[in-house]
C-alpha cells in the first residue's frame, strides 16, 4: 500500500500531516510512503529528511496516486478530484462545510476520516488532533497578547517603581483556554478562568488561575458545555460585563461542538473596558466569541485592541505538526498493518469517524 503526504496549499498553513519520525514508523508497518516535494518545508522538515527516513519525495501526481491520503487541511476540489479511486483520506476534512467537497469525495468513493469526528475517548486520546492542535492554539492566543498589550504581564519591582501583574481573563477553560491559562500564569500574570462547565474550577484553580463565578453552570453531553439559555446568557452577561472594567486581557477560547461560537463578549462590553485592554479572540474561526472581532484582524475598538487570529496552531507549525503526525499515526495504526489496509467497521473509532456514515449493522451495533 502507498502512503501519499500532500504539501498543503491553505493561505498561512505550515504544518503538515506527517513527520520524518512518523514517516518511519509508517514504512515499520509495511507502508509505501510518498512525501510531496516542500510538504514539511513550513515545519522545517526538508525533503532530505523525509527521504532519510525512507520517504520517496515525489510530483503531486505521485501523490495524488497514493491509496491513503495525510493532509492537515481539506485540499481543494480540484486536488481531491484527482485522487485515486477508493482511496482513503484522512485529516481536519469539515466534509459538511463545502457541498461540493462532499460530491467529490462520493463521487471518487473516497474512504474520508474527518478527524473532527473522532469520538472523545480515553482510547483516542493519542488520535486526538483537537486537542493537540488547540493546546498550541492557546498557547499562542496568549502570546499574541502579550505582544498586543501595552503592559508587562508579570509584576517587577523596578528603579522606577513597581509594576503591578497585568490582569488577564481566560473565557472558556476547555483545552486551548487551560493552556492560555498556564501559559499567562508563565509569564507572570494574575490569571482568572472561567467556564459554563463546573468541573472546570478544578482545573483552573491546579494551574494556578482563579474562577470567576458568573452563576452560570451548563454541562452537556459528552463532557462538552451545551448553549446557554436566553436567561443563563443574560445572568453571564451583566456579570461579566461589571468585571470586564478592571480586566487588562481577555483570551476568548469558548466553542460548543457544532455551531458558531457563543457571543459572550458584547460591544456594549468592548466600551466599557479600559482604553488599552486586549482582546483575542481564539474562537474568531468560527465568528468569535467577541461581537467587536474581526476574523484575521487586529481592530481597535474604542482605544481596546480586538484581534481576531486565524491558523493560530500554524504558527507554531514544527510542534503542532509532531503532535499532529503522531495523532494521525495512531489513528492511522487502526487500520494499517503489515503493508495492507483493513477496516474493522466493528471499531468505534473507525465507524464513527469515517464519513459519509455507513449505513450498515456494524454501525448501529
Ligand atoms: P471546546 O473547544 O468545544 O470548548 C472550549 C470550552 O468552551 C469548553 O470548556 C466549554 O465548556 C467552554 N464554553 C462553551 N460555552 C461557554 C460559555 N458560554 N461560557 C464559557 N465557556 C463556554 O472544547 P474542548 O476544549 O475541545 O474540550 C472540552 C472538554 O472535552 C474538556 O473537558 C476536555 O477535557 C474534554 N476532552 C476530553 C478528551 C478525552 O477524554 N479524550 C479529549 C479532549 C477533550
Amino acid at each position: 500500500v502507498t502512503v501519499g503526504i500532500l504539501r498543503e496549499r491553505a493561505p498561512g498553513e505550515r504544518r503538515v500531516a506527517a513527520t520524518p519520525e512518523t514517516v518511519r514508523k509508517l514504512a515499520a508497518r509495511g507502508a509505501r510512503v510518498v512525501v510531496e516535494s516542500g510538504a514539511g518545508r513550513g515545519a522545517g522538515f526538508v525533503d532530505e529528511a523525509y527521504a532519510d527516513a525512507g520517504a520517496s519525495v515525489a510530483s503531486l501526481d505521485d501523490v495524488l496516486a497514493a491509496d491513503l491520503l495525510l493532509v492537515v487541511q481539506p485540499p481543494a476540489d480540484e486536488l481531491l478530484a484527482r485522487a485515486k479511486h477508493g482511496a482513503t483520506l484522512v485529516g481536519l476534512l469539515a466534509p459538511q462545510a463545502s457541498e461540493s467537497r462532499a460530491a467529490i469525495l462520493r463521487e471518487r468513493g473516497l474512504h474520508a476520516f474527518p478527524l473532527e469526528r473522532l469520538p472523545r475517548t480515553t482510547r483516542a486520546q493519542s488520535m486526538d488532533v483537537l486537542s493537540s492542535q488547540a493546546g498550541m492554539a492557546g498557547y499562542k492566543a496568549v502570546l499574541i497578547a502579550a505582544t498586543l498589550a501595552p503592559r508587562f504581564f508579570p509584576m517587577l519591582t523596578t528603579a522606577a517603581g513597581t509594576i503591578r501583574p497585568a490582569k488577564v481573563l481566560v473565557i472558556g477553560a476547555g483545552v486551548a483556554g487551560l493552556q492560555a491559562i498556564a501559559t499567562a500564569r508563565r509569564l507572570g500574570a494574575q490569571v482568572e478562568g472561567f467556564d459554563v462547565r463546573p468541573e472546570t474550577r478544578e482545573q483552573i484553580e491546579s494551574l494556578g488561575g482563579r474562577f470567576l463565578d458568573l452563576g452560570v453552570s451548563a454541562a452537556g453531553e459528552g463532557g462538552y458545555a451545551r448553549a446557554l439559555t436566553d436567561d443563563e446568557r443574560a445572568e453571564q452577561q451583566k456579570r461579566l460585563g461589571t468585571h470586564l472594567g478592571s480586566v487588562d486581557v481577555v483570551v476568548c477560547t469558548a466553542a460548543v461542538p457544532g455551531r458558531p461560537a457563543p457571543r459572550i463578549v458584547t460591544s456594549v462590553m468592548v466600551a466599557g473596558m479600559r482604553p488599552g485592554s486586549v482582546i483575542v479572540d481564539l474562537a474568531a474561526e468560527s465568528g468569535g466569541n467577541c461581537e467587536a472581532t474581526v476574523p484575521g484582524e487586529t481592530v481597535d475598538v474604542g482605544g481596546v485592541t480586538v484581534a481576531g487570529p486565524l491558523g493560530l496552531a500554524s504558527l507554531g507549525a514544527v510542534h503542532a505538526s509532531e503532535m499532529y503526525a503522531r495523532n494521525v499515526l495512531n489513528f492511522v495504526a487502526l487500520f494499517l498493518d503489515a503493508g495492507r489496509l483493513s477496516f474493522d467497521w466493528s471499531d468505534e473509532l473507525l465507524a464513527r469517524t469515517v464519513w459519509p456514515e455507513r449505513a450498515d449493522e456494524a454501525v448501529a451495533a
